[in-house]
């Protein structure tokens, strides 16, 4: 029996809210209605971002902001999980199979738990595998405590077919 080779790959993301109040809160291609939004480029979808990053990463196909770069005007207001599923659709192309995605997004706000179903539902689907998200306060500590922004971490396996000899 041959082992399948395995990757992982880690992304991290972090946004600050935005002074625009006419700016939505998009997390993991779920729009928050009533929260501030996030200042970004693109939606400015932090765990969006992060997920792409760790499956690049796992992939050593670069990061995000080579593939999607923020001076494009193509990407100005675009839809994170747009990116996330052709950053998906390159690792698969390269020959990968996506396991698993996990992600720890840190906030003071918004409350992710009811949500929570949601986001891995639409990041799943993003991907083609299974997408866990777990939300965590940071105790009022440094920037993330003091509620100036969102920051997410996310863990990425592939793998593949190890070639036979
Ligand atoms: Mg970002």
């Amino acid at each position: 029996m041959t082992l399948p080779i395995i990757r992982v790959g880690q992304g991290f993301d972090i946004h600050r809210f935005s002074d625009d109040p006419q700016r939505a809160l998009v997390l993991g291609g779920v729009v928050f209605d009533g929260e501030r939004g996030l200042h970004g480029h693109s939606d400015a979808d932090a765990v969006a971002h992060a997920v792409t990053d760790a499956l690049l990463g796992a992939a050593g196909l670069g990061d995000i902001g080579q593939h999607f770069p923020d001076t494009d005007a193509r990407w100005a207001g675009a839809d994170s999980l747009m990116l996330l599923r052709h950053a998906a659709g390159l690792v698969t192309d390269a020959g990968w199979m996506i396991g698993n995605v996990d992600c720890s997004v840190v906030c003071e706000q918004p409350k992710l738990a009811p949500r929570r179903d949601e986001m891995q539902q639409r990041l799943s689907m993003a991907t083609g595998a299974p997408v866990t998200v777990k939300g965590r306060r940071a105790e009022g500590l440094g920037a993330l405590g003091r509620n100036e922004g969102i920051a997410c971490w996310a863990v990425a396996v592939i793998l593949r077919q190890a070639t036979q000899p």
